[in-house]
């Protein structure tokens, strides 16, 4: 049984989290600390996760879409905040009202943000983005002259204050890729031209988790990790959390729906992709793929139930799996573990990326809104960050939406 009357749910350390940014930060001692907490802080809820890391020495916030950003200010929370995925028609204006630095990555871009300024009456923090090889968002170095100059122009008349010069690697989590040192060279390329463009930007950053991990040349003024935050290893190749100084935060676990014995022969879930070997006991885990549970990992994601590891028997279904405990004994209410940290034998999201052929950063992002967030370790109360460590408030555990 939990400490929870629901079906299911994501228990978020955040002590875990303020320990991985300490630890990420010390990595990185010269540059400023961008704490990632777009697509809901990687599952694990983006107000709790962004308060918890602007209190462990993060000064910046990174989100990609502006609507991530403004939820960010509803929620009142401070700090500086960069959001990077912009089309035309975005919330240019009500950006630049909510404090908020934006990123341009073209022309149009630019125009748009110069226009709400002066709509807003305000000069705009605006970050100028080059496409250093990852052949996603950003200026091609071609058009980089072009959009420094008028950048340079519109700050000229007030309209926009550039803030920072960034870009993203392609393959930072492949040490010793070529393009590493390649993107690394555009990049300064584009910084030198921006100065002397006569743009002096506060910060020029560059490093993602692995980056940040592997690449102290990528660290610039300020390094931007997401999944390392969460305590997940972004090059599972060279070393898992705990050799980084790591510690996954969230925990996934629901309680056992129904235990029942079946006869040898029977066929389990849809398609029947698993008959029971003999005489055994079925385990039901009432979390599905509509709860982000991958249908990938049919046959394969592991859980521990009744002190084991067990492989899902069958396919994943839209909200429940089924698990077969041979001969072992269980009750319903009896936690089913999926993944967390790993050091009470449990599975990892990592482990659940490779049953399910994907990388953890799929795994947690998509745990869905049906599945509670439980905060604990909360920094403090009255804070919106709801806890129930036990120093903290009533010790009640309180459940929250997700920081959405
Ligand atoms: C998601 C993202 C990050 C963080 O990447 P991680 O690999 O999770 O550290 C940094 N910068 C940008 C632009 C991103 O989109």
């Amino acid at each position: 049984m939990n400490d929870m009357d629901t079906r299911a749910r994501a228990r978020i350390d955040l002590g875990a989290l303020r320990s991985n940014v300490a630890a990420l930060r010390a990595k990185a001692p010269g540059a400023a600390f961008m704490a990632v907490v777009k697509a809901d802080g990687y599952g694990h809820g983006m107000v709790p996760c962004a308060r918890a890391a602007l209190a462990a020495g993060a000064t910046w916030l990174g989100v990609a879409t502006p609507d991530e950003a403004l939820a960010l200010r509803a929620a009142g929370v401070g700090g500086r905040v960069l959001c990077w995925l912009w089309t035309p028609g975005g919330p240019w204006r009500e950006c630049v009202e909510a404090d908020i630095d934006v990123t341009v990555s073209a022309r149009w871009a630019l125009d748009a943000v110069v226009a709400a300024a002066r709509a807003a009456d305000r000069t705009a923090r605006v970050q100028l983005k080059i496409d250093a090889g990852l052949g996603r968002n950003g200026a091609q170095p071609a058009e980089w002259p072009d959009l420094t100059a008028a950048a340079r122009a519109a700050e000229r008349a007030g309209a926009i204050r550039v803030t920072g010069v960034w870009s993203h690697f392609s393959c930072a989590d492949e040490l010793g890729h070529p393009s590493i040192d390649r993107e690394l060279a555009v990049f300064r390329t584009a910084v030198r031209q921006a100065a002397d463009a006569g743009l002096t930007p506060e910060v020029r950053h560059l490093a993602n988790s692995p980056g940040t991990l592997t690449l102290p040349e990528s660290h610039f003024d300020l390094v931007r990790p997401g999944v390392a935050m969460y305590g997940i290893s972004p090059v599972p190749q060279l070393g898992g959390p705990a050799d980084f100084g790591l510690r996954p935060v969230m925990t996934l676990t629901a309680d056992l729906a129904s235990v029942k014995r079946v006869p040898g022969g029977h066929g389990v879930s849809y398609g029947h992709r698993y008959i029971t070997p003999g005489d055994t006991t079925l385990a039901l885990v009432p979390v599905g793929y509509a709860d982000g549970v991958p249908r990938h990992a049919s046959g394969s994601g592991p859980v521990l139930v009744a002190g084991k590891w067990r492989a899902v028997a069958g396919r994943v279904a839209m909200d429940q799996f089924v698990v077969d405990l041979g001969g072992d004994a269980a009750a319903p209410g009896d936690e089913a573990v999926l993944f967390g940290p790993g050091d009470r034998g449990e599975p990892t999201a990592e482990d659940w990326a490779r049953a399910a052929g994907t990388i953890a950063y799929e795994i947690v992002t998509r745990i869905g809104p049906r599945v509670p967030r439980v905060y604990v370790d909360a920094p403090a109360a009255g804070d919106g960050a709801v806890g129930d460590a036990p120093a903290i408030g009533d010790g009640t555990p309180a459940v929250g939406p997700g920081g959405r």
